[in-house]
């Protein structure tokens, strides 16, 4: 009986396999392998999905205290197709990589960008948003008009955020000198900081800016040239069978349109 059992379990798993974007590659011939270790999963048909969730529209709570954003949608909806589980994880944005290389998270989705420093700790998706830096200053304010304004000024950013280096004059163009930047946990406090004057300008990502100042009158956003940036899902370096899965479900759902319904839902609304 019990091996009768087992047998079914394992057809099931080759079934998901199949049907679950891929994976890289065929179901295995004896078929008897756990969905896990073929995704070198950290719990068992479970992805462990790491985020910041305070970036919205990308990740943040709902009224219930739900998780929700385009990120966890799209991961839900990956989690979906691969037959599998999501369980999400929240924690500093500076603290996911770490996390990550600590074996904790099978996935970062944070609207983070690929950068060649984060591509030493860990493996990227394909790219699923080209985003750029935004300026925001307080309504009044007419001396900031570009990133060149920035020069010597007091910026708030999100600590280890491309908004920081942009501000640290890390940033490869625009890059801002001479800046005394005051580094924060979260984006919304940076904003809290510029409110009350201890700033002149917070720097970030251009759709949660546009979310602080929608949320806030005294506000506006400074648009500058800037390079734009590729957000991707990371995972752990070398687990290709994971990045696999997860580009083909990403490329299945662009395709079926469920990627451009997501974008309306939470990024064109
Ligand atoms: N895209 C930015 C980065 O990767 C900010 C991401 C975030 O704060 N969640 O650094």
């Amino acid at each position: 009986m019990k091996k009768i059992v087992k047998t079914v379990t394992a057809v099931l798993t080759a079934a998901l396999l199949l049907t679950g974007c891929g994976g890289g590659s065929a179901p295995k011939e004896t078929a008897n392998e756990d969905a896990a270790q073929d995704y070198a999963l950290v719990k068992e048909h479970t992805i462990i999905v790491g985020t910041n969730a305070e970036f919205p529209p990308f990740e943040f709570m709902d009224d219930n205290g739900e998780f929700d954003g385009f990120d966890i949608a799209v991961m839900k909806e990956v989690g979906n197709r691969m037959g599998m589980n999501v369980e999400v994880s929240n924690m500093e944005f500076k603290s996911l990589i770490g996390a990550m290389e600590a074996n904790q998270l099978d996935v970062i989705a944070a609207a983070m960008t690929v950068t060649e420093d984060r591509k030493k700790s860990v493996d990227f998706t394909d790219s699923y948003y080209t985003a750029r830096q935004y300026i925001v200053v307080q309504k009044d304010n007419s001396e900031i008009q570009s990133f060149a304004d920035l020069d010597g000024k007091k910026i708030a950013v999100q600590e280890g955020t491309t908004g920081d280096f942009t501000a640290s004059g890390e940033g490869s163009v625009n890059v801002v000198k001479d800046a005394d930047v005051k580094r924060f946990k979260k984006g919304a406090d940076a904003i809290m900081d510029l409110k009350n004057g201890s700033v002149d300008a917070v720097v970030i990502d251009m759709n949660p800016a546009m979310e602080f100042v929608n949320a806030n009158d005294d506000l506006k956003i400074v648009e500058d040239e800037t390079e734009t940036e590729e957000y991707a899902f990371a995972v752990r370096k070398g687990n290709t069978q994971l990045i696999e899965a997860i580009n083909n479900c990403l490329a299945e759902m662009k395709e079926d349109g469920t990627f451009d319904s997501l974008i309306e839902q939470y990024i064109n609304e």
